[in-house]
């Protein structure tokens, strides 16, 4: 099936992203939330990303208005049924994820692809509340959406070939480095992401050393851009645990057990960057 419509379920970063990149390579895009305001907020995010690009000349005022003009907001699910892809950016919730694949099932066209950018949980699982298996994939983009090349492509057990070959094509239309994963718990990406961070946690709480000497010897010593005390501010400290949780279930390994300091944090509502506090304070 060729694509040119596609639906973007949920205008938070991530699928508000997605929407940008979308539109940007000429792809038309309905941009669902629940309510209007979400996808409103979205939107006037995306137009102040495109206006800094205008303001370092990447970008043309006729090209922002030509990319925000490919965008069509929705509320309802039902618009699924114009559309030749859908990606879904919603909420990392499997009970929410449930009900939207099976929702999408029901209206969207026979054979089109339903894509999920969730981080860690199973594609398989999500695949299984459909009656299309063959056509759900996983599809994970890297926040910040416009400016990260890599997409992590997870084959869940009843994914086709078809279904992964257009993914892929599609991943390169969007400019983007397709990867192909199969499901496992953390896919690539967050298995060997989150122990680093979750290991430098327990450097923190075992007294090794302090935050900043954690994070230099990272940064200087295997120059990473980021310490990865700063980049768990970033991804937010109740994301990084929920992964870890995915990992130490997934796998029943201690080897992934969250750091006490982690659980201990998220319980005191030190999230991160979006609480103010972290390891650092903002
Ligand atoms: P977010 O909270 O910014 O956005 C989620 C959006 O989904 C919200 O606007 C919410 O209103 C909407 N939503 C919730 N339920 C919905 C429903 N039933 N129908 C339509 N919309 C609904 O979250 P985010 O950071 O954009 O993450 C979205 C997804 O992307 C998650 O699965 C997350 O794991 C994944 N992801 C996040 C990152 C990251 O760094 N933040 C990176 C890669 C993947």
């Amino acid at each position: 099936m060729t694509i040119g419509r596609i639906m973007v379920v949920g205008a938070g970063q991530m699928g508000g992203g997605i929407a940008q990149v979308a539109a940007q390579a000429g792809f038309e895009v309905v941009l669902n939330d629940l309510k209007a305001e979400y996808v409103e907020k979205g939107l006037a995010f995306m137009g102040k990303l495109l206006d800094r690009n205008i303001e370092k000349g990447k970008l043309t005022p006729e090209q922002k208005a030509a990319t925000l003009g490919r965008i069509t907001p929705s509320t309802s699910l039902g618009d699924a049924a114009g559309v030749d892809f859908v990606v879904e950016a919603a909420s990392e919730q499997m009970a929410i994820k449930a009900e939207i694949f099976r929702n999408l099932d029901r209206v969207a066209r026979p054979g089109v692809i339903l894509a999920s950018n969730t981080s860690s949980l199973p594609i398989t699982e999500i695949a299984a509340v459909t009656t299309r298996p063959e056509s759900v994939i996983g599809m994970h983009f890297m926040n910040p959406v416009p400016v990260m090349q890599l997409v992590e492509i997870i084959r869940g057990i009843a994914t086709s070939d078809g279904t992964y070959a257009s993914v892929e094509g599609l991943a390169k239309e969007l400019g983007k480095v397709p990867v192909e994963v199969n499901d496992y718990p953390g896919f690539i990406s967050n298995r060997v992401l989150m122990p680093m961070i979750n290991e430098a946690i327990y450097c923190l709480y075992e007294g090794v050393a302090s935050v900043e000497a954690i994070d230099t010897v990272m940064k200087l010593g295997m120059n990473h851009p980021m310490g990865p005390l700063t980049l768990a501010d970033f991804i937010g400290l109740d994301t990084c645990l929920a992964i870890m949780e995915v990992l130490y279930e997934g796998f029943a390994d201690s080897k992934y057990r969250p750091c006490p300091l982690l659980r201990k944090m998220v319980k005191a509502g030190w999230l991160g960057r979006k609480s103010g506090k972290g390891f650092y304070t903002y």
